[in-house]
């Protein structure tokens, strides 16, 4: 984009022409209409009992059924389980039993937003106790609260909003349950005041192929409905956006156009060596998008995705469906299925864990099954099942693998579930430090996580944005870690690749096939880009740039170094 960007300070109200900056994740550029996701209200600790009980009591009356009908609104125009979810869940707001139980506190001296509060809580643990398909409704119980008590204490309505044309959406941060209720054909682009360019909505973003900005300051006091041109290349955020920034934006969007229409079939580099591209995917839609792109497979399914929201653990059999859909999707095509990795920024109801100190270093990923193993077992066993069903071959990986021992014992429980080809991901600075050995424990495969790895490598939590120049897989220390996992899989004779957000960038690519990765698993939009960067570079070439980037001091100037040696076009990518 043109604009020169003059950052907005936080205490301006951004007006036409200001450009508010932070840290980008992707290369795309986008024009939409500010859509704000407030976050829920709480009731104030010192809420005062209602100076006219009855009054109080006809607002939150009105409230709830406020609620109840832009429920039912969304019911109407939603389609499927989505539609029967949202009319139960009117129906629960309208219910006598608890709409008692907030009048009795109310009359009791409870102030309005605490009686509602406390009232749906109680109901909560009504049905948290009641088996897991009520448990499951326990979320939507509090969805309503949350915006019983918005209404009664007069703020905006919590969550994403419906959206009615091309949006931004514009949020503190987006846990990964708030962008189950995105429409995702009208986001057009993704600003957050927090998370970091590994944070989950950073790669939800990279899923939908839409522009993010992440650690913008005053974001959320953007006006709802004005147009923003969101730059993820410049990581900027301009508001109210001239002809001159929309007609960039539009050129962009046409060169990204015209690449993917022109590109096409299997990675190679320019002297021909294969360099598969594969797709990220996160949930069965995903799954289904992307087998529609010109992508050779699935280089990391996120199983965990699919279990976001759940208050029990998926059955066997409800596994098997899901995987089996996935593998349909794909038919001939590989798909690399990592087991649950749950914890730390990926949080599962069902499975629990005891606060921990650092969720990152605690039992998280793989480790989870050492309290929950049979949770891993069931999984196996869905997926073997979805195997047979489908007569594929999936691969499987356990994510955090950090010692030969681990590898051994998932590989050996994987093998014994009936499913013949198993990886670990190379995560841990510590996998890939012993890579040759984690391969000589039984695996047929391994897949660097630079999200993680990178996390891991520099000491720098991927949830803490403001340290994004630490968490950038561009390290040269990172960098060192996937060689020596590369030349690990080259002397063994085994596959290498990588499937964190770093395959997505056309020129880090470059230099991760340069330090012996030979498959690149990404969002599907991002292929073409990369597709076209190795057909322009031979694999030397590729050595020469991993070489200059190992050999700076810093991310920043590992990319300087990499950019000035590699061909104009795939920079200008
Ligand atoms: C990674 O860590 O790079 C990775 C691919 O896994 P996730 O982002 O799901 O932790
Ligand atoms: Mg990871």
């Amino acid at each position: 984009m043109t604009t020169t960007p003059t950052p907005t300070s936080p205490a301006d109200a951004a007006g036409a022409g200001d450009v508010l900056t932070g840290v980008g994740v992707g290369t795309s550029a986008a024009v939409g209409s500010v859509v704000l996701v407030a976050p829920a209200a709480r009731p104030p600790a010192d809420e005062a009992a209602p100076a006219d009980p009855e009054a109080a009591l006809a607002a939150v009356r009105a409230a709830f059924a406020a609620v109840a009908a832009t429920l039912r609104e969304r019911a109407a125009s939603a389609g499927g389980t989505t539609a029967d979810v949202l009319a139960a869940t009117a129906l629960m707001a309208e219910d006598p039993g608890l709409l008692g139980d907030v009048e009795r506190r109310l009359r009791a001296g409870t102030g309005p937003a605490t009686a509602v509060d406390e009232a749906v809580e109680g109901f909560c643990a009504v049905l948290a106790a009641s088996g897991p398909y009520l448990a499951e409704r326990v979320t939507d119980l509090r969805d309503v609260r949350d915006r019983v008590v918005a209404h009664v204490l007069g703020l905006a309505q919590p969550g994403v909003p419906q959206l009615t044309g091309p949006s931004v959406v514009v949020a503190a941060d987006l846990a990964p349950a708030d962008t189950a209720a995105l429409d995702l054909a009208k986001v057009v682009g993704i600003v957050t005041e927090l998370g970091g360019p590994t944070s989950h909505t950073a790669i939800i973003a990279a899923q939908l192929d839409v522009p993010c900005v992440v650690r913008v300051t005053g974001a959320q006091r953007l006006r709802p409905g004005a147009p923003v041109a969101v730059d993820a290349r410049a990581g900027t955020v301009v508001v109210e956006p001239g002809e001159d920034v929309r007609a960039e934006v539009e050129r962009r969007r046409a060169v990204r156009e015209a690449l993917a229409s022109a590109s096409g079939g299997p990675g190679a580099t320019a002297d021909g060596t294969a360099v598969a591209l594969l797709a990220n995917v996160g949930t069965v839609e995903d799954a289904e998008r992307a087998a529609a792109h010109d992508v050779e497979g699935v280089g990391l399914f996120r199983t965990e995705v699919l279990f976001l929201e759940r208050a029990s653990a998926p059955t066997v059999e409800e596994q098997t469906d899901a995987y089996a859909r996935v593998l349909r999707a794909f038919g001939e095509r590989k798909v690399v299925v990592r087991t649950l990795d749950a914890g730390a920024d990926k949080p599962l109801a069902f499975v629990e864990v005891e606060a921990e100190e650092n969720p990152a270093l605690g039992v998280r990923g793989l480790r989870t099954a050492r309290r929950h193993p049979q949770l891993l077992t069931d999984q196996l066993t869905a997926l073997a099942a979805a195997a047979e069903r489908t007569g594929t071959t999936p691969w499987v990986m356990a994510p955090m693998v950090s010692t030969p021992a681990e590898a051994a014992d998932f590989a050996g429980r994987a093998r014994a579930a009936g499913l013949g080809v198993v990886g670990a991901m190379v995560e841990v600075p510590a996998a890939a430090l012993r890579a040759d050995a984690l391969l000589a424990a039984g695996l047929d495969f391994v897949s660097v996580g630079t999200n993680d790895l990178t996390q891991y490598t520099m000491a720098a939590d991927r949830l803490a944005g403001e340290l994004a120049d630490l968490l950038d897989p561009w390290q040269p220390a990172v960098l060192q870690l996937v060689g020596l996992t590369g030349a690990a899989g080259a002397a063994a004779g085994r596959s290498v690749g990588v499937c964190g957000e770093a395959a997505r960038d056309p020129l880090l690519a470059l230099v991760l096939v340069g330090l012996g990765v030979r498959s690149l698993s990404m969002a599907p939009a991002a292929v073409p880009a990369v597709r076209f960067a190795l057909s322009r570079t031979s694999v030397e070439d590729c050595r020469r740039l991993a070489a200059a980037a190992l050999a700076a001091d810093d991310a920043a100037a590992a990319r300087a170094a990499v950019a000035q040696l590699a061909d104009p076009e795939v920079l200008a990518l």
